[in-house]
Order: C-alpha cells, then sequence, then structure tokens
C-alpha cells in the first residue's frame, strides 16, 4: 500500500473542508492556536513512517489523554475501574451534568469528562507520584522525552472551569471521588494540557496497535485482552457524541481532543494521527473526520 501517497491526495482533497468549523476557545489559551494548521503521520507495525503537513508541530491534546490514563488507571486497579465508571456510550456532550445526575454519579464510560476525572482521582490514590509517573509514561510510549504539560494551558482551563467543577462536586457528591476536588481537577487538566505532535502521538497509540501483545511501558502492565478493550471503548465511546458517527464513516477504533488531534488505530496495522484545529459542533475536528473517512475508503482497511 502506497501510504505516503494516498495520504498526500487526501490532504490536498480535504483542502476545501479547510475553513469549516471553529477552533475550540471555552478554554482561553486554546483560542490563540493558528486554526488554519493541517499536519498528518501514519506509522506502521512494521516500523514505517509517512507524514504530510504540520507533522511536527506539537498542539493540546485534550481528551487523547484519557486513552493514556485509562490505560495507567487499568493497569492500577484492574476490574475494580469498571465498579465506579461503565462503558457504554453516553451519546451526551462530552461534558453533560444531566446524564451523570440521573444514573447517581456513576459516568457512562471512561472517555466523557465525568469518568475520565473519575479516572484522574484513580491514579492520584494509586500512582506514588501522579503527575511525574504520567508524563513518564507518556513520554516512554511517544518514544520522545520533551513530551510535557503545558502549565499555562491548565491554569487557563482551570481559570473558566466551571462545569467540570460542577461535575467534580456532583461525582464527591455520590462519594466517587476519594481525593480533594481541587487537587483531581488540577491533575485532569494538566493531562489535558499535555502537547504533542502527529508523529509522536501516531508512536503511542502504535502501542495499542496489536491488541495481540501484552502491553508492557515502564510501570505499566495491560494484558492482551485489556488493549483489545481500551480498543473497543475508542470505537464506542471515542468521538463524544458523535461516536457511531465516527464508527459509521471511518470504521476504526480512535479518539479525538478538542485541540482539534484525532488518533486512531486500525489494529495489526498502523496507526494515524491527524491534526486540525477546526471543530465541528460535536466538537470534532472537521478535516481529521474527513481525513480518516477518506484513508479508509480509499485504503479498503478498516474493522469492518
Ligand atoms: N480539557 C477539556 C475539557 O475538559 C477536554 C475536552 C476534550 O478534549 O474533549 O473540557
Amino acid at each position: 500500500m502506497d501510504y505516503q501517497k494516498i495520504i498526500e491526495d487526501i490532504y490536498n482533497k480535504v483542502q476545501e473542508f479547510a475553513d469549516m468549523g471553529k477552533q475550540a476557545d471555552y478554554i482561553p489559551a486554546l483560542a490563540k492556536v493558528n486554526p488554519n494548521q493541517i499536519g498528518v503521520c501514519l506509522k506502521t507495525l512494521d516500523g514505517k513512517r509517512y507524514t504530510c503537513g504540520k507533522s511536527d508541530v506539537r498542539f493540546s491534546i485534550q481528551s487523547i489523554s484519557k486513552v493514556f490514563s485509562l490505560a495507567m488507571a487499568l493497569s492500577s486497579v484492574k476490574k475494580e475501574l469498571w465498579t465506579r465508571m461503565g462503558k457504554e456510550p453516553s451519546g451526551t456532550a462530552f461534558n453533560s451534568l444531566v446524564q451523570l445526575e440521573l444514573e447517581n454519579g456513576i459516568p457512562r464510560n471512561p472517555f466523557i469528562n465525568a469518568g475520565a476525572i473519575v479516572v484522574a482521582d484513580v491514579l492520584l490514590s494509586n500512582l506514588p507520584n501522579p503527575e511525574e509517573d504520567f508524563i513518564s509514561f507518556v513520554r516512554c510510549i511517544s518514544k520522545s522525552q520533551t513530551v510535557n504539560y503545558n502549565f499555562s494551558v491548565a491554569r487557563s482551563e482551570r481559570s473558566q472551569g466551571y462545569l467540570n467543577a460542577a461535575i467534580a462536586n456532583l461525582l464527591k457528591y455520590h462519594n466517587n471521588i476519594e481525593n480533594d476536588i481541587e487537587h483531581v481537577l488540577q491533575f485532569y487538566f494538566l493531562m489535558c494540557s499535555i502537547e504533542m505532535n502527529c508523529e509522536e502521538l501516531s508512536d503511542a497509540f502504535l502501542c495499542f496497535a496489536d491488541h495481540t501483545k501484552e502491553f508492557n511501558y515502564q510501570n505499566v502492565h495491560l494484558t492482551a485482552s485489556q488493549v483489545k478493550r481500551i480498543n473497543a471503548i475508542m470505537q464506542t465511546c471515542g468521538f463524544y457524541d458523535e461516536s457511531g458517527e465516527f464508527s459509521y464513516l471511518v470504521g476504526l477504533p480512535g479518539k479525538s481532543g478538542v485541540g482539534g488531534g484525532i488518533a486512531s488505530i486500525c489494529p495489526k496495522n498502523y496507526a494515524v494521527t491527524v491534526f486540525s484545529p477546526r471543530l465541528n459542533e460535536k466538537g470534532n475536528s472537521v478535516v481529521g473526520m474527513k481525513f480518516l473517512e477518506l484513508l479508509t475508503t480509499e485504503t479498503k482497511e478498516s474493522i469492518f
């Protein structure tokens, strides 16, 4: 498969969508990002690398970090995690409070904010040095020692983070948070603030692309079956209340973030990341969704 030619052709085709949508501005620091950027990187399990556009420009990974925090939490507490959250698609916005209230403080899944805030709490309770341990794990899987948190983005989000604070309070009311709420929120925002480029994210997702092998990176150990299940949750819950649409259009597991990134996996084959900050009304990158739809159409490689 000539992936380089394929991604270059698609890169040209998606230009017609390049001014659609709007970058996230509810996090003040993200409102300053140049919205007119597109980066792509595809890396295969057999060691090949294909890039296009701004594949080396770092951006705020935001909710894509929820895949890494889930991996760490599952490695720490295993099945016990599922007593504190579900694994069903939510069908509601990523920051919705309504469902959480109706369901007595048990988030639908680890990829909506409520679930990821509980995951942050689990990590705070179980890791010796949560901030250092988390970034060190992400550096290891992304093969890049310079990947880091952006503390000013985290502070910027905290300054306006009223809805996430409401979610954390509701979780605490239902005894689904063990630690101090402010500490949990700060750690959650910090994980979201990590900056990576498409190449680093593709390396990190490649670690999840072979669900027949155990996952052993630093202190994170997952069985092959747990890797399969993380992929399954990406497939069903990775795109907010547009997860069905992504599955329908693209047919691969993946995770998006409001920084404009989408990282996706073609199991046993490759990981691909697309970055373009303009989002649709559900919070997913317009160009990212279109790019990946064209990629699986063109290559006829998907899980279906
Ligand atoms: N930090 C963002 C928030 O909590 C993450 C949202 C996202 O990327 O989905 O709103």
